[in-house]
Order: C-alpha cells, then sequence, then structure tokens
C-alpha cells in the first residue's frame, strides 16, 4: 500500500529513490566465517595480491550487499578465491561510504575493525554498481536523511499489530525476555500510530520472535556468538530473531550485547525501516559489546513518521 505523502515527504523521498539502489534484502545469507574477528592479518591488502582470508572478506560484503559478481554461474566460485580484484576493491570503497570510513578502496586496520563488529543479519542496502555514481550525491543528501526504506517500501495496512514468542532459550530468562521486547515496542509505539500486544503463539499474531541457532530454517542461518546477531524480515513478514548463541544481557552495566538494544532494532526492521548509516541511530546496523541504544533517535523517529504519515 503506497501511504500518503505530503510534498516536503516526498521530495525526502525522491532524494532517497537516487540515495538507495535497493538490493534484495531477503537474500540468503552464508555464514559468515569466525575468522573474521581475527582479520587484522590483512591489513594493508590491496587490489592484485592474494592473501589468505580474503575470500571471507567477500563473503563478508556478498552477505551484506555490497558484493555483486552478477548472476553468472561463476558467482560462488569466483568468490571462492583469495585474489583482491577490482570487484572486491569497489565493493570495499562502498562499505567504507556508507560506514563514514576513509574511502581507500583498501583493507585498511579502520575497515577491518568495523567489518569484525558484532551486527545485524539484515543487510545494507548498498548496491557496489552504483556506488561510485552516487558517492557525490551521498554527501548532500546526509544533510536531509541517514534512515532508509526497503525496495518498494513495503509496509502494514493496519497499526494495531500483536506479537507473540516463539522459543526463548540462552542466557536471559523468558520473563525478562518479554518485558525487554514491551519496553522496545512501547518506545515505538510512542513516537508513531503503532500499538502492540501481546498475544499467545497460537492466536495468529502479526509479529513472531525467538531465539534460534545456526540454521533454523529460514534461509538465513545465524554464526554461533559473535557477528551477526540478529535478523528481521520486512513487513509483513513480522518475523524477528535473536541469535540464542550470543551473550545477551539486559544490564545497563554490563560488557556484553544489549538485548533491549537490539529489540529495538529488529523491530524497526519489522516495521520497514532499513539501515541507516547515522551511527547514533538505532537503526544503524552495528551494536558493539557494552553499548547501549535504548532510545530511538531522530533519524529513526524521522524514518518511522516518513514510512507512516500521520492521516
Ligand atoms: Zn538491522
Ligand atoms: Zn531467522
Amino acid at each position: 500500500m503506497a501511504p500518503r505523502m505530503s510534498c516536503s515527504v516526498v521530495s525526502i523521498l525522491v532524494l532517497l529513490a537516487i540515495h538507495q539502489p535497493f538490493t534484495v534484502h531477503s537474500r540468503s545469507l552464508k555464514s559468515i566465517d569466525p575468522s573474521l574477528t581475527s582479520f587484522q592479518s590483512l591489513e594493508g591488502t590491496v587490489k592484485g595480491q592474494t592473501r589468505q582470508g580474503i575470500r571471507e572478506v567477500k563473503r563478508y560484503l556478498k552477505a551484506f550487499g555490497y558484493l555483486d559478481y552478477g548472476e553468472g554461474e561463476n558467482d560462488d566460485v569466483t568468490l571462492m578465491d583469495n585474489k583482491f580484484d577490482e570487484t572486491l576493491e569497489s565493493a570495499l570503497k562502498s562499505y567504507q561510504e556508507f560506514y563514514h570510513l576513509k574511502v581507500t578502496g583498501k583493507l585498511d586496520v579502520n575497515t577491518l575493525k568495523q567489518m569484525s563488529a558484532p551486527r545485524c543479519g539484515v543487510p545494507d542496502l548498498v548496491h557496489p554498481r552504483h556506488a561510485e555514481r552516487n558517492a557525490t550525491k551521498h554527501s548532500k543528501l546526509r544533510v536531509v536523511a541517514h534512515f532508509n526504506f526497503f525496495p518498494n517500501m513495503p509496509t502494514w495496512s493496519k497499526f494495531r499489530l500483536n506479537y507473540a514468542f516463539g522459543p526463548i532459550i540462552g542466557e536471559v530468562s523468558p520473563g525478562e525476555v518479554r518485558e525487554v521486547c514491551r519496553r522496545a515496542f512501547q518506545s515505538w509505539s510512542s513516537v508513531s500510530q503503532f500499538t502492540f500486544g501481546e498475544v499467545p503463539l497460537e492466536d495468529s499474531p502479526d509479529i513472531v520472535t525467538g531465539f534460534y541457532r545456526r540454521d533454523h530454517s529460514d534461509g538465513s542461518p545465524f554464526d554461533g556468538a559473535y557477528n551477526i546477531l540478529a535478523h528481521a524480515f520486512t513487513p509483513t513478514d513480522g518475523r524477528f530473531h535473536f541469535d540464542a548463541d550470543e551473550h545477551w544481557t539486559t544490564s545497563l552495566t554490563s560488557t556484553q550485547i544489549d538485548l533491549e538494544s537490539v529489540a529495538l532494532h529488529e523491530i524497526g526492521h519489522v516495521l520497514g525501516l532499513a539501515h541507516s548509516n547515522d551511527e547514533k541511530a538505532v537503526m544503524y546496523a552495528v551494536t558493539l559489546a557494552g553499548s547501549v541504544k535504548r532510545d530511538l533517535q531522530q533519524d529513526d523517529i524521522n524514518g518511522i513518521r516518513v514510512l507512516y504519515p500521520s492521516q
């Protein structure tokens, strides 16, 4: 359903349409090798070199929407090699651009550090083939907005949504998980027209969440502790999943991953928001251990209000 828009909103959306050459977000994610966390050995690698571990960098950039060798039958074979080729350089530049890193096209220390950070499994919406063309436009658009929507801007056609819990396993008790999610839903409710209520799983809920390990039959396997923390599907699918192997916490003083911060982020996806490249935003893909983002930021609020303008 196409939302109604005011003139100013339309102008923002036109800019966003230029800004965002959509890729398909629901692609199957390949498992990311845990060796990603020790990427440091690749520091300084540049185009033309062949190094052990480059293959994992390629898989990472492909999984998150930056690298595309095309749909040819050699796609996977090409991805298996350890050569730093031109396509990888282009994908790296695109990644560096999105994360406000220095755009070097090299595996420099800051880029490797960023790639090792725990993050959401939903791809960022940057298409490498368009990255250079859009590079100059990006700098102007940042002034307008950092938030993004999914391809074709899928939305809910109702504002009362019921949610239920699937399996709750791992280090946080079911009671705490329910309370954390209740607060996260309430945060979105307080800045939008949505209201949320918990129902039993058998009552056909609009939204279902839970904790899952590794391959859990939705095409996007989790990867064990670290790297991918959680993921969600676009409207009106309603699923958002936490990786049960993470060391989740509900404590503000813990050095582990804050469950409420990630729940707030994933609910944003469930409502139709993609990743923002404002690092202060809840919809920023990375959640560092020990950091807490339990309050929606202006960029998040702008995003949900543009996607669902008030009647
Ligand atoms: Zn995300
Ligand atoms: Zn899942």
